[in-house]
């Protein structure tokens, strides 16, 4: 081991003396997202030392005895993303000092050496660790996921018409079926619901099934009732997230449903609505619930009867939850005897679904590059 010692010594003194080395190439390789290799090549073997300096924003590396002969060609770019500057600065006229600056959180990782054909490699290996690996381009054939929420169901009734007598939770099911079945009709949806059968869900449940089947879009559908029998029409509701003041944030930071409904006059006036729009703080963001509710709005109000134009209710701040747009559409009023048959009917639901399936399909079109 001696030996060999002294042996390679000797080598790398003759060397020093007899020649000098000339620095002929540098290549630069990308091994990994975050991994990123210099390698030096060297005409000759000489002593070599790799430093970190500046608190290793820095790497000098000294090749004693050598010069620079490297004439860099242009499509040899060093990846910025490891790398800020590589020059040479000749430290004396013997030893040739070459001063990199790395990019920000690069690190050298290592450093070695091989030799060849009498030809010195030198190579420092660097690590970014900011970097992240990119994503998969699967979004492009994904599904875009639309969960229905049809109210109520099981012993949960929801409102009652008298005459004819109809159930909310037998409406909001065969609406959402028939919903279902138009946006099924689009190639790129997946349509899926809350429940399927007279079943009753919490809320909770509801919001974790939309979770678990990562869905896109949240539509809530229920059917009303006023002491007033002449109130008829469908409406569309969202909250909002604008016009924050301090007291209803921290409301809705408590999620105290009473004191929010006290403080917010169109929730005063719809106990019902207003639970379901409390619960659905936990979806609302971006405003990207009022553009579909403005678009299935629009399309709704070219073939049915609305009793006003989309109605915004005054802001909760997001504070939990889940980045996708969520609405609730009231079908229409059961206690209104005209209405209440129109519900009944087949060609009814059928037109109204179909407009609801065009309204988010146009908002689909327009707000999300995976359709
Ligand atoms: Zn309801």
């Amino acid at each position: 081991m001696k030996n060999l010692f002294i042996i390679i010594f000797i080598f790398f003194y003759s060397s020093q003396v007899f020649a000098k080395a000339n620095l002929t190439d540098i290549k630069y390789t990308n091994l990994d997202f975050n991994e990123y290799k210099v390698t030096f090549m060297l005409d000759k073997q000489v002593k070599f030392k790799v430093k970190s300096l500046n608190q290793q924003k820095k790497i000098a590396i000294d090749f004693s005895n050598s010069s620079f002969l490297y004439k860099p060609s242009k499509k040899r770019k060093l990846d910025s993303k490891f790398i800020k500057s590589l020059r040479k600065s000749t430290t004396n006229s013997k030893e040739l000092r070459i001063a990199i600056e790395l990019a920000p959180n690069t690190t050298l990782h290592k450093s070695y050496a091989i030799v060849k054909d009498g030809k010195l490699f030198t190579t420092i290996e660097l690590k970014n660790n900011n970097l992240k690996p990119k994503a998969l381009k699967t979004t492009q054939s994904k599904k875009f996921i639309i969960m229905l929420d049809p109210g109520h169901g099981g012993s949960d009734c929801g409102t009652i018409g008298t005459s004819p007598r109809v159930l909310e939770k037998d409406i909001t099911l065969k609406f959402a079926k028939e919903l279902k079945k138009e946006l099924s009709k689009y190639p790129n949806y997946k349509v899926l619901m809350t429940r399927e059968s007279d079943i009753k869900l919490s809320k909770v449940e509801r919001q974790k099934l939309a979770n678990q089947a990562k869905a896109d879009i949240f539509i809530s559908l229920h059917a009303d009732s006023n002491p007033d029998i002449k109130m008829q029409g469908a409406s569309v509701y969202t909250l909002s997230q604008e016009a924050l003041d301090e007291e209803s944030t921290a409301l809705a930071e408590r999620e105290n449903k009473e004191d929010i409904l006290k403080n917010n006059k169109l929730l005063k006036q719809n106990h019902e609505i207003a639970n379901i729009l409390i619960d659905m703080v936990y979806y609302d963001t971006k405003n990207s619930s009022i553009k579909l509710a403005e678009s299935v709005a629009k399309e709704l109000g070219k073939d049915i009867k609305m009793i006003h134009k989309h109605h915004r209710s005054a802001g909760f701040k997001v504070l939990k939850g889940v980045d996708i747009p969520a609405i609730l559409v009231e079908i229409g009023y059961i206690s209104n005897k005209e209405e209440s048959k129109l519900l009944s009917s087949y060609m009814y639901k059928k037109t109204f679904s179909r407009s609801m399936a065009q309204g988010i399909n146009n908002y689909i079109t327009k707000n999300n590059k995976k359709n």
